[in-house]
């Protein structure tokens, strides 16, 4: 899944790319040889395969992955698992439990920490039973996957991020934005990557 999008300095610039070419692509030195400014490193992929962490609020794009199809904010679909790794989530099916493989390139909005597995399970299945989350309930704007997760986390009472799940406006601002802002580079970053180009970055003031 990880593209392996990897950073180097060799004589000045930052380049970003996916594969180390054999020679610079600003000074086109040798760099089987050369002497880096600063090794190359695999840049941190921000993803996650949501099945492998329990007890987590989750986004993804509602079409798509965010490599190819992420766009902004307004198209993102939210979900949580359970202590075991199963993704809960509401949309015009009605409420679901399943594993597959939809949410293997997602974003880690939160994870409650060992010691809360229990009531969060306990919750989240007390908050499944209202019948809100029937798919004849289900309403674009009204009654979305939104409405699902902020519910059962505040019903959760887990310190600020139940707080903040009592305004879907305070939620994003503080939960949703700073992931995909931080995701956005990422992905603009493996976008301008296809097809073997290069991204060099001069550092500021030179
Ligand atoms: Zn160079």
């Amino acid at each position: 899944m990880d593209p392996g999008i990897v950073c180097f300095q060799h004589c000045g610039p930052k380049v970003f790319c996916i594969s180390l070419p054999e020679y610079c692509p600003v000074c086109t030195a040798d760099l089987s040889v050369a002497n880096f400014s600063l090794m190359p490193f695999r840049v941190p992929y921000p993803f996650i395969r949501a099945s492998q962490h329990p007890c987590a609020v989750i986004i993804k794009p509602t079409v798509g992955d965010f490599l190819h199809d992420y766009y902004n904010s307004m198209d993102l679909h939210i979900g949580v698992t359970t202590s075991t790794g199963t993704i809960v989530e509401f949309d015009r099916h009605g409420l679901r439990r399943h594993m597959n493989d939809q949410w293997d390139q997602c974003l880690l909005v939160d994870q409650a920490a060992m010691p809360w597995r229990e009531h969060w399970d306990k919750t989240l299945l007390q908050v499944s039973k209202q019948k809100c989350w029937l798919s004849k309930n289900y309403n674009e704007e009204q009654n979305n996957c939104y409405s699902f997760v902020l519910t059962f986390l505040e019903n959760l009472n887990y310190g600020n991020l139940s707080v903040a799940a009592s305004s879907k406006t305070v939620f994003c601002e503080n939960y949703i934005v700073p992931r995909t802002t931080s995701a956005g580079k990422y992905i603009s970053l493996y976008r301008k990557l296809q097809d073997g180009r290069y991204c060099i970055h001069k550092s500021a003031g030179k």
